[in-house]
């Protein structure tokens, strides 16, 4: 009783945590804001780090994508990392976007973000929010901007218009996608609404990122409140659980890393991605600030581990001929790790029994992913970051339904589960010895 009234309270945080973070720069600040309130240092990529034993911080770069980490001594054996992603799939907002339709509606030019399901982006209010670059006296400055009312509608064609669209339709992103946001008067008026609910004038705008979001709160449900849905489950119901267990856990042997990317939905292969070299920047900064010549970081990278965090398919209920066989995961049966042979995914024997030694330490159960064999499956975070810091990584992600779907569900459990394996892996210290490794305990 006591498990599921703790899971319900983090399901709830989690629901609270996805209001606060309609797109990627909103995610990293949501993350950033309860990192300052924990004492956390901010730092800037531009400016020398005067890095402390002892000391806890954070970087952002793009303001898209945050670093956060925590080193108990110089003498550290190694890092302890786990990573997730900031972004998912949406719509953005294409430049010049204000289109008309009737001469009398007012609709937006957009394109696609990522791989998404578009029929559920259909006939529900939406809205935009994103970042502006703004001119100011002192330079160009960049604001957040959230408009927090429904705004936008992309409707359906009514089936008396097309009498066989329920045996299959194919979406064109530039004729079916475009939402509405005016009729008559309201039309030529959206960057000025935009630019007011940035309190800024529409005039000074000189550039924007701006996405669809659904306005859709998330919910608890079920007959016995299993499930939770809301928007961008995927990837930030694994974000929110790796820095609610990264604040929670330590081990004085290691460094903790908190590592959230943006752009894992297109490639990751950007300045802020996955496939950049800023977790490299940044674990080299540390090393450099720890004393450690090129050969010590060496040493200290392959004492490492990394969990990379990115959501996993459960079984659908009516599709069950899509998964594999054998390897079938449901929600609220515990934290999913990913396999994958021809290497999308990282997990190996050894990283995989790295993982689960945490959960059973955690006290939470694991399960299995394979794809079909027929279908390709996609692909995440581990195996690009790791090309760029070599540190043995395992992947994993929490079940869920309709991934890619601007609304989607998972378990209630499963998010604790995730914050208690979390807060085990950080409060531990992996040691390589010689082709195996060994896995220290947390000293409480
Ligand atoms: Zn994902």
């Amino acid at each position: 009783m006591e498990k599921r009234k703790a899971a319900k309270e983090a399901a709830e945080e989690l629901l609270q945590f996805i209001k606060e973070s309609p797109d990627c720069f909103h995610a990293v600040e949501a993350q950033a804001r309860r990192l300052r309130a924990e004492g956390f240092e901010e730092l800037f990529e531009e400016e020398a780090w005067d890095l402390k034993e002892g000391g806890r911080y954070f970087v952002t770069r793009n303001q898209s994508s945050l670093i956060a980490f925590k080193i108990p001594k110089w003498d550290f054996a190694g890092f302890h990392i786990m990573a997730s992603h900031s972004d998912s799939p949406s719509f953005k907002i294409k430049e010049n976007p204000e289109m008309e339709s009737e001469g009398w509606y007012g609709k937006l030019n957009v394109e696609k973000y990522g791989g998404m399901l578009c029929a559920p982006w259909f006939d529900r209010p939406l809205s935009v929010s994103g970042r502006l670059a703004v001119r100011t006296e002192q330079g160009i400055d960049v604001r957040l901007v959230h408009v927090d009312r429904d705004l936008l509608m992309i409707p359906s064609l009514a089936i008396h218009m097309n009498r066989a669209v329920n045996e299959g339709y194919k979406y064109n992103i530039q004729k079916d996608m475009l939402p509405i946001y005016a009729g008559g008067e309201g039309k030529g008026t959206f960057l000025k609404i935009v630019a007011e609910s940035a309190e800024v004038g529409p005039e000074d705008v000189l550039g924007h990122d701006l996405f669809l979001y659904n306005r859709t709160p998330g919910t608890i449900w079920g007959a016995e409140e299993e499930f939770v849905s809301g928007p961008r489950l995927d990837d930030l119901q694994c974000a929110f659980s790796s820095l609610k267990g990264f604040l929670a856990g330590s081990h004085p042997d290691c460094v903790q890393v908190h590592a959230v990317f943006d752009n894992e939905e297109v490639g990751s292969c950007t300045r802020q991605g996955a496939d950049s070299t800023l977790l490299y920047d940044v674990l080299s900064r540390i090393s450099s600030s720890a004393g450690k010549d090129g050969q010590a970081f060496q040493q200290a990278i392959s004492s490492s581990f990394m969990i990379s965090a990115d959501n996993a398919h459960a079984v659908h209920p009516n599709q069950g001929d899509k998964a594999d066989p054998v390897n079938r995961p449901l929600m609220n049966q515990g934290i999913v790790i990913k396999y994958h042979g021809g290497q999308k995914y990282t997990t190996d024997a050894v990283s995989a029994a790295v993982f689960k030694e945490l959960c059973g330490r955690a006290g939470v159960p694991f399960q299995t992913f394979t794809n079909h064999s027929d279908i390709p499956g996609g692909s995440t975070l581990g195996n690009l970051s790791s090309s760029h810091v070599p540190v043995r990584t395992v992947d994993i992600g929490l079940p869920q339904l309709a991934m890619h779907s601007p609304y989607e569900t998972a378990g209630v459990l499963d998010t604790w589960y995730l914050i208690r394996a979390a807060r085990e892996f950080f409060s531990s210290c992996l040691r390589a010895e010689r082709g195996s490794c060994r896995l220290e305990a947390a000293r409480l």
